[in-house]
């Protein structure tokens, strides 16, 4: 089955077909770096995390470029985030944007979300906006008015194609309607004249000053990408006008198609409204973290399919927590049971149920991303082995093997829900070496009735986040 993509752009389902076979050029609007991430950019990152993991899974050389803002991201007021937070906290704008940058990378990091193969920043690329900007000009689709330059949005017909939007619909993109020697409301800034206290400045053509926020995304797009690519990507909000302005900057710019596939996800709300910063109702990554596993955050965004919203809250959570431990009780057990699983043994059939499994969550997955129904179909294999785990008879090792393969692949590869059985470092050989030890001893102390003992070495290790658990074939652990 070939993947089919729900394109933003023409608002349908589409095959994929990219510009170059088995290559997928892809870029997707970063965040802002001036606070702390909160779970809305968890819900985008780790969407295009799974989206990038499956298209190298199913064997797709991907170049996965994603920016971080740091320059020109105005707030209503018309201040630059950083400059503000940068201020608030008596520092350098850079000192926040390293700051930030560094807590962004943490957490994707502690999420799972491989990073993307380059990470520009806005700042480190204004000689390319510049360019892009004077291209414009030059072309008569941006206008120069007291310092500033406006691209003419009446010089491009196509302007509002994404968001479908028309011109006389359209709110102003700018809070100021006609101040600075904007020619039409609906003009948006490609620069910006810097006044004397705006310490983020640069000099160019037309002043000193520094970038709006839309044109570093066409510029550094171009740069890695180049003038069409296959995938843009970002949360659905960011549709207008910034969405809108990079393909009118881009196309009037290159004379090319800017992305071919636009995917968009969908917000993470709270009591339906949306989870944002200025909202105030946002919990970040951080705090989330320190009350459920990575893992189970992950499982909670796939419950909803990327493009829609999903609601947060503590039920939510705890409901992808459970369905978690469930996949990985059963994940644990073929491992254990690996250890001295009996060449020939139960179970010898099951390949076919694994096969069935595999190919009803590439199909999902091949149908838009679908990870709620490919998760739903992990679960429904984990009735499976769990018969046959609980069965009367041991199973084979090959079916073992094939049964932690499937875990591994799809639950861990692609979902990255699945931590990857930790066998091979020295550290953990010899962690569990010492558990094992323990477990033996006691043991022993129950078999001689020493119920005190036993129940000091199994407190001791819970507090050490090691669970024990009796079972009718053996003592099992878990690390938590
Ligand atoms: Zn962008």
């Amino acid at each position: 089955m070939t993947l089919r993509v729900f394109n933003v752009l023409q608002r349908e389902k589409v095959e994929f077909v990219p510009i170059t076979p088995g290559k997928v050029n892809m870029y997707v609007c970063g965040p802002t770096v001036y606070d702390h991430a909160h779970l809305g950019h968890a819900k985008t990152y780790v969407s295009f995390d799974m989206i990038v993991r499956y298209l190298r899974f199913t064997g797709y050389d991907v170049l996965y470029v994603q920016n971080l803002t740091d320059v020109g991201h105005l707030l209503d007021t018309g201040e630059d985030r950083i400059l503000k937070k940068a201020r608030q906290a008596s520092a350098t704008p850079m000192q926040i944007v390293e700051m930030y940058a560094r807590s962004y990378f943490e957490d994707m990091d502690r999420l799972g979300v491989v990073r993307p193969d380059i990470s520009p920043r806005a700042s480190a690329h204004i000689p390319e906006q510049i360019e892009m900007i004077q291209t414009l000009i030059d072309k008569g689709h941006a206008y120069v008015a007291d310092g500033n330059v406006y691209f003419d949005v009446t010089s491009w017909p196509d302007y509002g194609k994404l968001s479908h939007r028309r011109l006389e619909e359209q709110e102003a993109g700018s809070r100021r309607l006609t101040g600075d020697g904007k020619r039409n409301p609906q003009d948006f800034a490609l620069w910006k004249r810097a006044e004397p206290e705006h310490i983020l400045r640069w000099n160019s053509p037309w002043g000193v000053g520094y970038p709006g926020w839309h044109i570093e995304c066409s510029a550094m797009s171009r740069k890695y990408l180049g003038n069409t690519f296959d995938i843009h990507g970002g949360g659905i909000d960011n549709i207008f006008p910034h969405n809108e302005c990079e393909i009118a900057q881009s196309e009037a710019a290159n004379d090319a198609p800017f992305a071919n596939y636009w995917l968009l996800v969908g917000s993470l709300t709270v009591n339906g409204e949306k989870m944002s910063k200025s909202v105030g109702n946002f919990v970040t990554i951080k705090d989330a973290l320190k009350k459920y596993r990575p893992e189970v955050i992950r499982t909670f965004v796939f419950q909803a399919h990327y493009s829609n919203p999903i609601d947060y809250s503590d039920e939510a959570l705890s409901g992808a927590e459970k369905g978690w431990e469930r996949l990985m009780t059963a994940v644990r057990l073929t491992r254990e049971k690996l250890r001295n699983a009996p060449d020939d043994g139960a179970g010898s059939s099951f390949q076919a149920v694994l096969d069935e499994a595999r190919q009803k969550f590439t199909e999902a997955m091949d149908d838009d991303f679908n990870a709620p129904v490919a998760l739903a179909t992990l679960q429904s294999l984990t009735g499976e082995v769990n018969k046959l785990l609980n069965g009367a008879e041991p199973v084979g090792k090959a079916t073992l093997e094939a049964i932690e393969k499937t875990y591994t692949d799809l639950g861990g590869q692609v979902l990255g829900i699945i931590p990857a059985a930790e066998v091979s470092s020295a550290n953990a050989q010899r962690e569990d070496g010492l558990i094992r030890l323990l477990i033996e001893l006691r043991n022993q102390a129950r078999a001689e009735k020493q119920y005190a003992r036993s129940d000091q070495i199994r407190n001791q290790l819970k507090a050490l986040g090691i669970t024990l658990e009796d079972r009718p074939d053996g003592t099992f652990y878990r690390i938590d």
